[in-house]
């Protein structure tokens, strides 16, 4: 065991600080990596402030940040994929049972015996899992993944959750050539999904909240904007999409999306508002529509995902902040005030 320096939250209301933490000593399959940058997910500020105490209750002192990248210092003797000064990776998941249907199918975000890489039973150290707003991680090499050597790694880290969360569905969905596909918020998953939507060739739609953001979402790669609030425009594209990506964080009327999907179109939630949405069925029974949701994505495919990025050389648009400004971020993210991810710095962290 070894003592990590790191950022936790105390409580629901207090600011993230410095602190220090313990990380295991590397098993025989694990990788140890010094983090050299990590994104600031939406999901972080919900679990920090414990808005999702009723599905996963915050455990404090809580270290956040699912969207790692860094180098490898250390390798268990098993390991044979990674060795020390490698590029490594890790987002959401640290460990699953690899075993289950779901880990033998590559589904490993279902496997019923996954572990989160921050406020999970940790089963090594006990307590629970700690993030990446840390200087290192230690992690089952199964959950680590490659970085292409061409993209920027501040720009690439929101690619582990903010990447893999809107390029599987989108996958799962069939977005290609010669579909219609709207993104709805342009936070940090919805630019993710529109350069995705993009490079798979479909024709992309932004519905944005924000007026603002209408000529970022057209260089993103949108080829039309809608701002979500003039029901004349909306009222424009009723019936006509085969698959909408939502990723709006706070409850809002989905039932408005429903109503712009073509038959047997697909409306997928990707967004996680605390708060139940009230989903009027008759927009679904009309056109045959569905509503689902998905979660990140299994390992193989993230990897996947991240070769596309270096094939496209697609990184997320990142303002790069030190660790001292998390909470600045916070309050900036909780207003949708970022175009169109932070994304920490870690050499920040030494000077504390
Ligand atoms: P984000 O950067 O804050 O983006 C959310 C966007 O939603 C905002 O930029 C804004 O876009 C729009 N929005 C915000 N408030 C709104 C409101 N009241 N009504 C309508 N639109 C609103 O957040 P993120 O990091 O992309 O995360 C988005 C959500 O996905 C969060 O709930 C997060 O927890 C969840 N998430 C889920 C998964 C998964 O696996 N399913 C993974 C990661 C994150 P406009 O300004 O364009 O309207
Ligand atoms: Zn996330």
């Amino acid at each position: 065991m070894y003592k990590a320096k790191a950022y936790a939250a105390s409580s629901a209301t207090s600011p993230v600080a410095a602190t220090s933490i313990a990380r295991r000593d590397p098993t025989e399959d694990d990788v140890q990596i010094e983090i050299l940058f990590c994104g600031i997910c939406h999901s972080d500020l919900h679990q920090v402030r414990d808005e999702w105490s009723g599905m996963m209750p915050t455990v404090y002192p809580c270290v956040p940040g699912h969207e790692i990248v860094g180098r490898v210092t250390r390798v268990g003797a098993a390991v044979n994929k990674f060795k020390p000064g490698d590029l490594a990776a890790v987002g959401c998941m640290v460990d699953s049972d690899g075993t289950c249907p779901e880990c033998k199918a590559g589904f490993e975000q279902f496997c019923p015996n996954f572990v989160l890489t921050y406020n999970f039973p940790d089963k090594h150290l006990g307590g629970v899992t700690y993030g990446g707003y840390s200087d290192s991680i230690v992690v089952k090499e199964r959950f680590v993944l490659r970085v292409p050597g061409n993209l920027d790694l501040a720009g690439a880290a929101p690619l582990l959750c903010a990447g893999i969360t809107t390029y599987s569905p989108m996958r799962h969905w069939g977005v290609s050539k010669g579909k219609k596909v709207g993104v709805v918020g342009l936070g940090g998953l919805g630019h993710m999904a529109v350069k995705f939507a993009h490079a798979l060739g479909a024709h992309t739609v932004v519905f944005t909240t924000s007026a603002s953001k209408k000529d970022d979402a057209l260089r993103l790669g949108a080829d039309e904007v809608v701002l979500s609030k003039d029901a004349n425009e909306m009222g424009k594209h009723a019936g006509s999409f085969d698959f909408i990506l939502d990723a709006v964080a706070a409850p809002h009327d989905i039932n408005a999306y429903i109503n712009l999907l073509a038959r047997d179109g697909n409306i997928t939630m990707v967004g996680a508002p605390a708060e139940p949405l009230a989903v009027g069925v008759f927009g679904l029974l009309f056109r045959r529509r569905s509503f689902s949701g998905s979660i990140i994505g299994g390992i193989a495919e993230t990897q996947e995902m991240l070769d596309f990025c270096g094939k496209h050389t697609i990184t997320s648009d990142v303002e790069v902040i030190p660790i001292q400004k998390v909470n600045e971020a916070y309050e900036r993210l909780a207003k949708s005030d970022v175009k169109y991810r932070f994304s920490i710095d870690m050499a920040s962290l030494k000077s504390e």
